[in-house]
């Protein structure tokens, strides 16, 4: 009965219908074909259930049974219910419990009969009777679909909505029913055979019900040959995407190519105090590489805090100008806006060059004038933040955009800026982050990159000692920083606020910031800055800090890439724990800026997890910013690291860049050998044409492709 095709509606499939379509739809599931990559997270063995009489405390199984009793218990504690329930199967009971799920009571009445999943362990309470805690639930009805569910090794999916786990199932096991023999594979055949992969529809029936005599194990994980194929299309089609859009971009034309006489470079060597390391001079000269071609540039600048990215990216802009050019720089904040301005100024001093800031904190008054000389061309290089990209903005020739911290903007604000150039052409773009960013995430985030690494400090910087502890070291901490202040230096203390939106976590830092005030260091100065303080008040107290007037400067972690004060020594971090290693590993690089010997005391709870003592134990160890930046990746995943929302991150359903890092290396190389096949016969008549169509459905949308040709 094959009568569908992938492109077949949702709501046509055998019981779906007009409203679990539009479910499924809001959930991003139209065709077939996006059901399909639903695939499912686990895989139960039901062709034997486990035996309730024989479970063991610590063992995790797959029961059924009819529910003999249940009753829904309030605690003391206000809002905290206890749903209990107790199965039988012939063979035995045993009792459920769930935590805060009243409606359960509703689900799991009297007399019905479930599948259960779980881990058995012996309850605190009951006498130690047999439990299992928050099991995965499933109700058995009579519509007889019974066979799909039980007797085999069923696919357990993530609710979509309000569809079930067990509806899905049917939907899908209808779908793969109806599915023709063979369907349409965007993947070069050559490709295909070449690999010996398994052939598109049989893997797509595969991962959603494994063949008899399957490995569940390596369907469990994701390993199975039928993943496997399917995870490298969805790598081979994302590299295929990103590398398009790589020569979209560089198809663009520039102005003209810029010229660098002697006379400018010594020019811009003279603005600069200092002699370059040996990592800026190689990657100043791969952007002088970029510069002085016929394409535009787009390059990532990797390196650690204070590694001196600024001051390449400064050099970049100079070039600009020398060449008739204007130049950008946006960076995240306010305060790092106008602290890459004053430094800019103060570094150029009397080399004479037309700078403007532009942030949202300015009058009306000021930014009349500013937009008008930056649309005159009077002004030659704007340093702002996401104020650069309104539409009232308006550039007489932008010829250079640099974008500082660049992961804090997302991929359409990146272009946003980039749009800002003259028309019919693009400028160059140079993008910077002191996050560093893993190969297999570089790759994925910026296929459409090349990439610079700044991998070396400038001269004269000291080591942080970097120091784990508890509670139980506290007093001696405080008197630590006393010790330190008392000898003149100046002191961070960092509290976690995570959201600076939780009113509650912002309650607790103002507290505790007084507490230090006026108990803890009464006798010292002590301010405070929040992100949701007044800009001008924020500044107002940076500025004393770095003026030397304040001793302590009690901060959330607006001060992450916000400050730079050579006399600050001590930096203390309150819940460690709850910060990446990546954004510990910048907030730490606010100190050891000068020429004491510095230290950052991570704060954590006495009962810290034993995963979060080896996860901040990696800052104790290491400096490299790559290397925490990998371990970081590996604790935490992508999402997590990139800090999800506004990340730019690519979505990527079933592959997983770090477990299928060596899938997504091979995707990329296949990839680009197809690129460059269809760069060869031009993008608009190639006979790829039909995987890059595929492509742009699969991933248009989701990474800003739509205007790929
Ligand atoms: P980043 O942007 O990578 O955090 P910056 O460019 O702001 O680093 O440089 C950090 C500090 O180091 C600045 O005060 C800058 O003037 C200084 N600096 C940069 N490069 C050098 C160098 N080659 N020698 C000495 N000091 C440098
Ligand atoms: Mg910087």
């Amino acid at each position: 009965m094959a009568n569908l095709t992938l492109e077949t509606p949702l709501q046509f499939v055998k019981g779906v219908g007009p409203r679990k379509a539009e479910t499924l739809a809001e959930k991003g599931h139209r065709t077939v074909e996006d059901l399909l990559f639903h695939l499912p997270f686990r895989y139960e063995d039901r062709s034997r259930f486990a035996a309730i009489a024989s479970l063991l405390p610590g063992t995790r199984a797959t029961i059924t049974g009819t529910i003999l009793s249940s009753v829904l218990k309030r605690t003391r504690k206000r809002g905290f219910t206890i749903f209990e329930a107790v199965v039988d199967d012939g063979t035995g009971g045993i009792l459920l419990v769930w935590f805060n799920q009243p409606y359960l009571r509703d689900i799991l009445k009297q007399g019905r009969e479930v599948v259960l999943y779980g881990e058995a362990s012996l309850s605190r309470y009951r006498g130690r009777a047999l439990q299992i805690e928050n099991p995965q639930y499933e109700v058995v009805t009579r519509d007889g679909t019974e066979a799909i569910h039980t007797g085999r090794v069923v696919p357990i999916y993530q609710r979509l909505g309000d569809l079930s786990p067990r509806m899905l199932r049917v939907i899908l096991h209808n779908i793969i029913a109806a599915l023709p023999e063979r369907v349409p594979d965007p993947l070069p055949a050559s490709l295909v055979q070449g690999r010996g992969m398994m052939p598109r529809a049989e893997a797509l029936r595969a991962v959603h019900f494994p063949p008899e005599g399957a490995v569940l194990d390596q369907y469990q994980s994701r390993a199975s040959e039928a993943h496997r194929r399917l995870i490298f299309e969805e790598f081979f089609l994302l590299q295929l995407a990103l590398g398009l859009r790589r020569q979209g971009i560089k198809q663009e034309t520039r102005t003209t190519p810029y010229a660098t006489t002697p006379a400018m470079r010594s020019k811009l060597a003279g603005v600069l105090p200092f002699h370059l390391t040996a990592a800026q001079k190689r990657v100043f000269r791969e952007i002088i590489g970029d510069l002085t071609s016929p394409r535009p540039m787009n390059r990532l600048l990797q390196g650690d805090v204070g590694s001196g990215k600024t001051i390449v990216a400064l050099l970049a802009m100079l070039l600009a100008v020398e060449n008739g050019q204007q130049a950008a720089l946006m960076a995240p904040t306010e305060i790092l806006a106008e602290q890459h301005h004053r430094g800019i100024v103060s570094l150029l001093g009397k080399a004479r060059y037309r700078c403007q800031i532009l942030t949202g904190a300015m009058t009306a008054a000021q930014r009349r004038p500013a937009l008008r000389a930056i649309e005159d061309g009077y002004t030659q290089i704007v340093i702002g933040t996401h104020a650069l990209i309104q539409e009232s903005v308006v550039f007489r020739s932008l010829g250079l955009v640099v974008i500082d911290e660049q992961h804090r903007f997302g991929v359409v604000q990146r272009a946003a800026l980039r749009g800002k150039g003259p028309a019919g052409s693009s400028p160059d773009v140079l993008v910077m982050t002191a996050t560093p960013i893993p190969r297999s995430l570089a790759l994925t985030l910026y296929g459409d990159l090349d990439l610079s690494v700044i991998d070396e400090m400038p001269p004269g910087r000291h080591a942080i000692k970097t120091h784990l502890r508890s509670e139980s070291a506290r007093a001696r901490i405080y008197d630590f920083i006393r010790s330190e202040t008392a000898s003149g230096r100046q002191a961070y203390i960092v509290l976690p606020l995570v959201e600076e939106s939780e009113k509650s976590d912002l309650r607790a830092a103002v507290q505790m910031s007084e507490d230090l005030a006026r108990r803890v260091f009464k006798d010292l100065r002590v301010g405070l800055v929040h992100g949701r303080m007044k800009p001008e008040q924020r500044d107002e107290t940076m500025r004393s800090f770095a003026a030397g007037e304040l001793d302590i400067l009690v901060s959330t972690t607006v001060i992450e890439v916000g400050i730079d004060v050579p006399n600050a020594s001590v930096m203390m971090v309150e819940h460690a724990d709850r910060f990446g290693l990546s954004q510990l590993h910048q907030l730490r690089g606010r100190v050891g800026r000068g020429a004491h010997a510095s230290h950052c005391i991570l704060m954590h709870g006495d009962e810290i997890s034993e995963e979060a003592a080896r996860r901040l134990k990696v800052l104790e160890d290491s400096s490299d910013g790559f290397l925490i930046a990998q371990k970081d990746l590996e604790f935490r995943g992508p999402g997590e690291f990139l800090g999800t929302r506004q990340s730019g991150l690519p979505e990527i359903r079933i592959g997983n860049i770090i477990r299928d890092h060596e899938l997504l290396e091979e995707a990329r190389a296949q990839a680009q050998a197809i690129l460059e096949e269809i760069r060869v016969e031009s993008p608009a008549s190639t006979r790829h044409r039909p995987l890059i169509d595929h492509m742009k459905r699969q991933w248009g949308e989701r990474i800003g492709l739509m205007d790929i040709g």
